[in-house]
């Protein structure tokens, strides 16, 4: 399987270059040149499978011959040796026909965890063998940064550097990414919010002087490593519920458009999946273009869903890039009005196609709490607010009665206490293997909103 940028102007990668390089050089993502297959008898064999066994056929066809067959299987199983569910990732009845997916039993308590567990096996594989030591860089709203220094912390051929937007994380996420004390990880506090950080993330892909001099490699959503590693629990879930024999719909609690995006890419493989749903919170961006078909900028709120505090919805453009007939010319136009203007406009038939996949909903801040409490005193879950976000919104969208709905629960309530607490009285608890996250020191380093500042401290950084 060979890998393209959405942008179409550069060269085609293998899966190791794609996962190992992140970003395309032309600005563009990568994406798989087709679309990959399984038969319904596949799927079908799925039902009763241990998750490690589903991971290795989904993935196999993405990752080709890059690694050997034991290799990959090895891989896939350090990865998940680490949750804290034998299921990885299991299923809970919320409703007649409505199921909650969590996605948070990882080191890190949100699903970021799934991808970046396997991310840090497979650079570790790679690197190994090709002899060579790379710097990730990465941007987070909270929950990919100490995911990402879960996956490489005390790894060798790895320096990890990540920024978040300084104050507007939780403590938890903050602590989780502070108190690692591996040299090779450092966490740098950006004075701006999370598009700040990952406007200046790409900044340094396009700085090819300084990507190249770092050996720069990025694992946030816009490796394609991570997206396909979130495919595999879309086929895992909707078995357990009957498919292939039956359909089945998701509802995904949405930020930078990675995960829902692996719910398209497990349709596209022969999922038969009904209806995409995505659920913003205030900052609403993507649930604005499905109704206007504008896709404009106005400004993030910060809100009591951190993770999802985002306006420039990288992944976005690996569905535009579909909805365009894989026309990388009309991806660069779009995306350069993006940043020049703040806005463009999708066509009209691509908002058609957009509208056959994906449904859409909001949440505000209030409606958000509300979703918590009700949760709780209905069915006794206590949910955070990015998957409350997600239930509000699966339980208001029109839809199917008959298909199981099943909404994914992106992280652990305990990650987001002071928002839990105050909308449903109760304190969510740390896993005891979390216990004593805050008494354990941080080691953080303050840095401007500016690129030559950062990549200055990256520098100086490696070279000791
Ligand atoms: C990252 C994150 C999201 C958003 O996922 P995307 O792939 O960015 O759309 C939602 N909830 C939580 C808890 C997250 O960490």
């Amino acid at each position: 399987m060979k890998y393209i940028s959405t942008r179409g102007q550069s060269p085609a990668l293998t899966f190791e270059e794609a996962m190992l390089s992140g970003l395309a050089r032309d600005g563009g993502l990568y994406v798989p040149e087709t679309w990959p297959t399984l038969s319904t008898d596949q799927i079908a064999d799925f039902a009763g499978k241990p998750y490690e066994e589903v991971a290795y056929t989904v993935m196999k066809p993405f990752v080709g011959d890059t690694f050997t067959d034991s290799e990959f299987k090895e891989i896939i199983n350090k990865a998940y040796a680490g949750f804290a569910h034998t299921a990885r990732c299991p299923l809970v009845q919320l409703d007649d026909n409505h199921f909650l997916l969590e996605l948070f039993h990882g080191p890190t308590l949100a699903f970021k965890d799934v991808a970046m567990q396997l991310i840090g096996q497979m650079f570790q594989v790679a690197l190994k063998r090709r002899g060579e030591r790379v710097t990730i860089v990465g941007a987070t709203s909270g929950d990919t940064g100490s995911a990402a220094i879960e996956a490489f912390k005390g790894l060798d051929a790895v320096d990890v550097f990540i920024m978040f937007p300084d104050g507007r994380v939780s403590d938890v996420q903050r602590r989780q990414m502070t108190t690692p004390s591996q040299s090779n990880i450092h966490a740098l506090a950006v004075a701006g919010d999370f598009d700040d950080c990952q406007a200046r993330l790409k900044d340094m892909f396009n700085d090819f002087d300084f990507r190249d001099g770092v050996k720069l490699a990025g694992v946030n959503s816009i490796n394609w490593a991570r997206v396909m590693a979130q495919v595999v629990y879309y086929f895992t879930s909707a078995v357990s519920l009957g498919a292939p024999h039956r359909k089945v719909s998701f509802t995904v609690p949405t930020g930078n458009f990675g995960d829902i995006f692996a719910g398209y890419v497990a349709k596209r493989m022969g999922l038969p999946i009904d209806r995409l749903v995505m659920a913003t919170n205030q900052n609403d961006i993507l649930h604005r273009t499905l109704q206007t078909g504008e896709h404009t900028k106005m400004g993030v709120k910060p809100s009591i869903s951190p993770s999802m505090d985002i306006e420039v919805s990288s992944n976005f453009e690996r569905l535009v890039f579909d909805l365009y007939d894989r026309e990388g010319g009309a991806v660069v136009q779009l995306m350069d009005a993006l940043k020049n203007d703040g806005t463009f406009t999708l066509s009209q038939g691509a908002v058609a196609k957009l509208h056959d996949e994906f449904d859409s909903g909001n949440c505000s801040e209030a409606e958000t709490s509300d979703a918590i409490k009700r949760a709780y005193v209905d069915v006794g879950e206590v949910l955070c607010p990015h998957s409350a976000i997600a239930v509000k919104v699966a339980d208001n969208i029109k839809r199917d009665k008959t298909v199981p709905m099943i909404t994914l629960a992106t992280a652990h309530p305990a990650k987001f206490p002071a928002a839990v607490k105050a909308a449903c009285g109760v304190t969510p608890e740390l896993p005891a293997r979390m216990e004593d996250l805050f008494n354990r020191s941080e080691r953080l380093t303050k840095v401007d909103n500016d690129l030559t500042a950062i990549e200055t401290i990256i520098r100086e950084r490696i070279a000791q």
